[in-house]
């Protein structure tokens, strides 16, 4: 529930270089520090439930992004389930060709490195305020960064 909006299955990869000062989670940045599984063993987990989507976390995906692209292509083939990614990348310098590819196939990016001194425990989904909640296919359609917003929750004061 912390990973994106609603209940999601958050698969965390094993890997990350960017050593951001006050990571949340430093025990992954090992890349041997996990263990493999086969995209039809993550699949397994994912389709086991059917109302929670799906959140690539780490560590960082863009490390395996070429893994992590063919993960989504197979969750959108098999699944309506939306995918959000993080990274310590910025969505600018995500230029590798399987970097983009993975992009292709994500709806949210929340992106940037974590900054102590921008930390913000009130921000929706993020630690520090320089990272961002990207509409991925937005903005690649766009050519310019297009921010997610939550859907709006509507009330009415009658019954
Ligand atoms: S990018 Fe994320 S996992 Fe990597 S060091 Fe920064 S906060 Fe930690």
């Amino acid at each position: 529930m912390v990973d994106g909006p609603g209940f999601r299955t958050s698969v965390y990869c094993a890997g990350c270089r960017h050593a951001c000062v006050g990571c949340h989670n430093p025990q992954s940045w090992d890349f041997g520090g996990g263990h493999e599984m086969t995209i039809e063993q993550i699949m397994r987990v994912i389709e086991a439930d059917p109302f929670a989507n799906v959140t690539f976390s780490g560590g960082d995906p863009m490390y395996q992004a070429a893994g992590f692209a063919e993960l989504a292509r197979t969750i959108h083939q098999r699944t309506n389930k939306d995918i959000w990614c993080f990274t310590g990348f910025t969505f600018e310098s995500l230029i590798q060709p399987e970097q983009r590819e993975l992009l292709n196939e994500l709806d949210v990016l929340v992106d940037g490195p974590f900054v102590q001194s921008l930390r913000d425990e009130n921000l929706l989904f993020r630690g520090s305020s320089n990272q961002r909640l990207i509409d991925v296919q937005a903005s690649l359609y766009s050519g310019t960064i297009v921010l997610w917003e939550p859907a709006p929750i509507l009330f009415t004061t009658q019954r």
